[in-house]
């Protein structure tokens, strides 16, 4: 089996050579045949013409001589007959000769002519009316040269033809085959890991597209093995943290004489820390939850404001802590959503705990609900540090965290994941902030319509 392209390519273009070279050679062998035969049938007519004047012009005695003359110099064979005479002369071919019923034929036709044709053989024959006496001059001819030499220029032409058309082949197939291996190249070089790695094909058939494609995976997996890095040391720094509190503080604990409320102070830092380890955790196990493939919503429709009023509540106390106040404005009336109820507690949970951790003692929350034609929006607004553009554009990124939010607590993952379960419903989420001031969240998402179902008496279409 031929393994590589240009094998193939080759093996292609032989077998292409060789069927049309077939074919061709067919149509011209039989158009050849017919050429000569109407050639040599001209060029016999001639002959005898000249022959039948020989017989005109020339006495008896000399006629036989004459004529056996003209048949060596002309390497012409011919025979020629009368009521009264019989003579052949050059080696006269049996096989072409014409029959008795032919010259019968021509005898009473004068000036009519005949051709027979046996393998390359051709007999001509005509009769004329010379000093009125009726001849019949058959002239022959060996058309084998002719068409031996119709056979060594075809086959010239072929082999011409073969030894340009692989010259050209050879040129022709690099143009295709060094891209493919140049891609089978940079494809290994991939594989190995370097990403990197680019093709360089300028053009826009097929194989520039393929070689484009080749570039924008290597692209996107260079971007992904960033991520990736950038993740491992992500999740490393954010657990080396609270593991080196931990262990320094365990350290202290360990002397002997340390006063009781000290022992207790670092005890809660150990605890604490360890608290935030089991958050950390807790979320980058959630995120990779969300983030797979086939991650699926348990879809339901309940009341929204229910929703909220069980979030604010179990966030009160923090916001207590801190003097804040919490506010919540919603319309009359309860407002239906379709959603998975407890990944959308988390979402509200995020939010709203966000805004109690960014804003200064005495602030206050406002979470507002409003509807918007067929939609309803949340928007949770804090009078907190807010952010500045280029805050925000990284805020749904995991484990980013602005450097004045660092001395809050906190790990960075809160809004990938209600990013993420935006995303997942298919609802927006936006963000207005300015710095010093306040942010803004919203979160627009569609009112639930109760189905109809169907009635009975409809019919089906
Ligand atoms: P975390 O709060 O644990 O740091 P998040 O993913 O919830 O992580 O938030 C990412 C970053 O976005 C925060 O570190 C903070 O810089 C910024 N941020 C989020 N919410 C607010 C807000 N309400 N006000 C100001 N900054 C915020």
């Amino acid at each position: 089996m031929i393994k590589s392209v240009y094998g193939k390519l080759f093996l292609g273009f032989v077998a292409t050579i060789v069927i049309s070279f077939m074919i061709t050679g067919m149509f011209a062998f039989h158009q050849s045949k017919a050429d000569t035969t109407t050639l040599a049938s001209g060029e016999l007519g001639k002959s005898s013409e000249h022959i039948s004047d020989l017989v005109e012009r020339i006495s008896k005695d000399d006629l036989y001589k004459i004529l056996s003359d003209y048949s060596q110099t002309s390497e012409l064979n011919f025979d020629l007959r009368s009521d009264r005479l019989k003579m052949s002369y050059g080696h006269f071919d049996r096989n072409v000769k014409l029959s008795e019923k032919q010259v019968s034929y021509l005898q009473s036709h004068v000036g009519k002519s005949i051709t027979n044709m046996v393998g390359t053989k051709i007999a001509y024959a005509k009769s004329f009316n010379i000093n009125n006496r009726v001849y019949v001059i058959c002239v022959q001819k060996d058309s084998s040269d002719t068409q031996k030499t119709y056979l060594t220029s075809y086959i010239l032409a072929g082999i011409i033809l073969f030894i340009a058309g692989s010259l050209i082949f050879l040129v022709v197939s690099d143009f295709i085959v060094k891209p493919i291996s140049e891609l089978t190249k940079a494809t290994n070089e991939l594989g190995k890991g370097n990403y990197n790695v680019r093709v360089n094909y300028a053009g826009d058939d097929e194989i520039a597209k393929l070689n484009n494609a080749f570039n924008q995976m290597a692209i996107q997996l260079a971007k992904q093995e960033e991520t990736r890095q950038q993740f491992i040391s992500d999740v490393s720094h954010e657990f080396q943290t609270p593991l080196t509190a931990i262990g320094g503080f365990a350290n202290i604990l360990m002397t002997e004489n340390l006063p009781d409320d000290q022992r207790k102070k670092y005890a809660e830092i150990i605890l604490s820390n360890s608290k935030r380890l089991s958050t950390l955790s807790k979320n980058m196990l959630q995120l990779a939850t969300l983030e797979g493939d086939d991650t699926k919503l348990d879809k339901s429709s309940y009341s929204l404001i229910a929703q909220l009023n069980r979030v604010i509540e179990t966030q009160d106390y923090s916001a207590l802590l801190k003097d804040i106040e919490i506010e919540f404005i919603k319309p009359r009336g309860d407002l239906m959503v379709e959603a998975d109820e407890s990944r959308m507690e988390q979402v509200w949970t995020n939010l709203i705990n966000n805004a109690i951790k960014y804003t200064k003692e005495h602030g206050v929350i406002t979470v507002e609900v409003k509807k918007s034609g067929s939609n309803v929006i949340v928007n949770i607004q804090d009078t907190g540090i807010g952010m500045s553009k280029e805050t925000i554009s990284h805020i749904f990124e995991r484990f980013y965290r602005d450097d004045k939010s660092r001395a809050i607590e906190g790990n960075g993952l809160g809004l990938a994941i209600v990013a993420r379960i935006i995303s997942l419903h298919g609802f927006t989420l936006d963000v207005q902030s300015q710095e010093d001031v306040g942010s803004i969240f919203s979160v627009k998402m569609p009112l639930y319509v109760k189905r109809l179902a169907p009635r009975f008496n409809e019919k089906k279409e």
